[in-house]
């Protein structure tokens, strides 16, 4: 059994004031079955592992070695260090912004494991691309290149975010999430075994909000969602991690 995961992904957003929104979301995670996961700026990782023990807290990014001259940057254990036990590698505006590539996600992924991160990997095609009617290509190819070998259900999470969804309100028919997840599961199984390719979590990212979760929940091979700009405030996703219980 897969457990369900409701992941946060703050992105650049948030302060300190802002911690007070875990609470809420802490005492949802304690009613219901799913995990609860949330990524703020890594400037809040330890702060918020301290306001909420009972969500997992999560990195949006590491870098592919473990410590040395690279300004700015923040390896996996420290990550870990600060308290988190996940993180987002490969997200489409990590691709677009930092020009990440596969190479590079499946690097960092190494790097995360290395910390004993969990490592959230993130697919997705853009409209060009879906319009073109090469979804699958693209996803398949993301998914060899930023993978490495070794993954299991517990060192890694696949997140489908098709980048025309992210932040749009746009979202693909259940159809469409279905076709990608049967997909992605399908490919897991062949490259890691059965069990293994049934064991890792397959979360569903891109405008996903209260109103439309639990028709996304209900897709075969959804595990749960990686939530962006509803995962900022209690109200907003509390319905979304209720949704999976
Ligand atoms: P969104 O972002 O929910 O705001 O569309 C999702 C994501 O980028 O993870």
């Amino acid at each position: 059994m897969r457990r369900k995961l409701a992941a946060g992904n703050w992105k650049m957003n948030g302060t300190t004031a802002d911690l007070a929104e875990l609470s809420a979301m802490a005492d949802a995670a304690v009613r219901g079955d799913a995990e609860v996961l949330i990524c703020p700026p890594a400037t809040l990782i330890s702060a918020a592992k301290s306001a909420a023990t009972e969500i997992a807290i999560g990195g949006q990014d590491c870098h592919a070695q473990s410590a040395g001259a690279h300004t700015g940057d923040l390896a996996a254990g420290m990550l870990s260090d600060a308290g988190a036990s996940h993180v987002i590698l490969g997200h489409s505006e990590r691709r677009a912004d930092h020009d990440e590539h596969d190479d590079d996600v499946r690097a960092k992924c190494r790097a995360a494991w290395d910390a004993g991160l969990v490592a959230v990997v993130c697919v997705g095609e853009t409209l060009a691309e879906r319009e073109a009617q090469n979804t699958l290509d693209i996803i398949g190819g993301q998914m060899a290149g930023s993978i490495p070998d070794g993954a299991t259900g517990h060192n890694t999470v696949i997140a489908y975010e098709p980048v025309w969804a992210i932040g749009t309100g746009k979202v693909p028919t259940t159809d469409q999430i279905g076709d990608v997840h049967d997909f992605i599961r399908a490919r897991l199984e062949r490259r890691f075994g059965a069990g293994v390719g049934r064991s890792v979590r397959l979360l569903y990212g891109g405008s996903v909000k209260a109103g439309n979760a639990a028709d996304i929940f209900a897709v075969s091979n959804v595990d749960g969602a990686l939530v962006g700009g509803a995962s900022l405030k209690a109200a907003d996703f509390v319905p979304i991690i209720e949704a999976l219980n």
